[in-house]
């Protein structure tokens, strides 16, 4: 009997990590998702239960720098599949901000609801701490800003906590909520030739730190959105926040809307969905929204403009990378943020130009950044 996507959908968001679907049984070197990292780091505390791995990518253009991830991975596997990816896109994403920094991701292996204790942060700081600045931490999915001051209190090597006198830093999401709205009026404006948001409809998929706040900027821009999570207390904030309209978890990427912002997990737009979505665009914070490369080449078949990941998400790695360097402005900070847009409409360009994925040419770009520094 075939699922409908609603259903299949649902039974992927169940039991995949959040940006990837691979990985069972898989080793290091010979895992599908291994790109050459420079660097892979198991770290291990029996005293506080935790258990994690730190990738390092690429250092061509700095230290490795991104965030930390708290996850209960349903195997060792999936973990490594899921950092490896990630310290990729770290390295492409910081690559094409301009940034000074290479490629690096950690994840903790445990759940972010019930496994935390300061004790525990404290052990992941010393384990950051180890690698001698090789690797810089902040938030990800399942961390807060609390747990990365109680890493700092071992490592100089953190970020995303906020200086004291300072307007940069702190938590990153609302500017990644920022970055990422730039990111998609971009994507509206090259593929529906549209200026403003008036009366579009927008469906945002997770409404946690990053949904919530774009979907504050797309309120106050006229648009219509369509929310839906998991987590009940996420989706009555935005409704009455916003008079969001409320979705099916299940159903929300497949919504009748001009645009999708996938702000959730990664791997949602794959072969499985491509050919049910009913957006025009597509522009979230998500990390690795693709399941796979060729997904790219499935959007841009079905006419689907898809805003590269990394490249509209980067505004939470550019406020981090500031507050950790210590001496840009926050209007330097704006200004690297704004340049979002211009960057998303360059890559849109070409990708028609060339007749290629949107994705294709992000990564192409990114890669010759690296090579050129390396
Ligand atoms: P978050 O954990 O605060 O929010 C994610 C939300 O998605 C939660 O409310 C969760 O309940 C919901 N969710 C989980 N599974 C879902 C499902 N199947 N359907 C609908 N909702 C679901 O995380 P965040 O910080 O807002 O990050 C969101 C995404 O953006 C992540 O992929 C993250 O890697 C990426 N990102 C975040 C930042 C940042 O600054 N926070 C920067 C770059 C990229």
């Amino acid at each position: 009997m075939l699922m409908t996507a609603e259903k299949r959908a649902a039974s992927q968001s169940r039991r995949t990590p959040p940006d990837t679907a691979r990985g069972s049984g898989m080793t290091l070197f010979s895992n599908p998702d291994f790109d050459g990292h420079e660097a892979v780091h198991a770290f291990f505390d029996e005293a506080t239960g935790l258990k994690g791995i730190i990738a390092v990518h690429s250092r061509a253009l700095g230290p490795g720098f991104g965030g930390c991830r708290m996850w209960p991975y349903e195997s060792e596997a999936e973990a490594i599949s899921d950092v490896l990816r990630l310290s990729r896109g770290m390295s492409y994403k910081n690559a094409l901000a301009g940034l000074s920094y290479g490629g690096g991701k950690a994840v903790i292996i445990g759940n972010s609801k019930t496994d935390k204790s300061p004790e525990l942060f404290e052990a992941y700081g010393r384990a950051v701490d180890a690698l001698g600045g090789r690797y810089i931490t902040a938030e990800d999915v399942g961390i807060k800003v609390a747990d990365m001051k109680a890493a700092a209190r071992r490592t100089a090597y953190v970020s995303g906590i906020g200086r004291e006198g300072s307007q940069v830093g702190g938590d990153p999401s609302p500017n990644t909520a920022y970055g990422v709205y730039l990111g998609l009026k971009a994507a509206v404006r090259h593929k529906l030739g549209r200026e403003d948001l008036t009366g579009l409809r927008v469906a945002v998929q997770g409404v946690g730190n990053v949904g919530f706040h774009l979907c504050r900027h797309l309120h106050g821009s006229g648009a219509e959105i369509v929310v839906a999570d998991v987590y009940k207390p996420n989706v009555d904030r935005a409704r009455e926040a916003f008079g969001a309209e409320v979705a099916d978890p299940a159903a929300i990427l497949f919504e009748d809307v001009d645009v999708l912002a996938p702000c959730a997990l990664g791997g949602v737009i794959n072969a499985e969905t491509i050919a049910d979505l009913r957006a025009q665009v597509i522009a979230g914070a998500a990390n690795n929204q693709l399941g796979v490369e060729a997904d790219g080449i499935t959007l841009r078949r079905r006419g689907i403009l898809y805003a590269p990941d990394y490249v509209v998400n980067s505004a939470g790695i550019i406020t981090v990378a500031a507050e950790y360097d210590g001496d840009v402005t926050l209007d330097e900070v704006t200004a690297r943020i704004g340049r979002i847009h211009e960057r998303s409409l360059a890559i849109f360009e070409r990708a028609d130009r060339e007749d290629r994925p949107t994705s294709e040419i992000a990564d192409q770009m990114a890669r010759e950044i690296i090579a050129e520094a390396a």
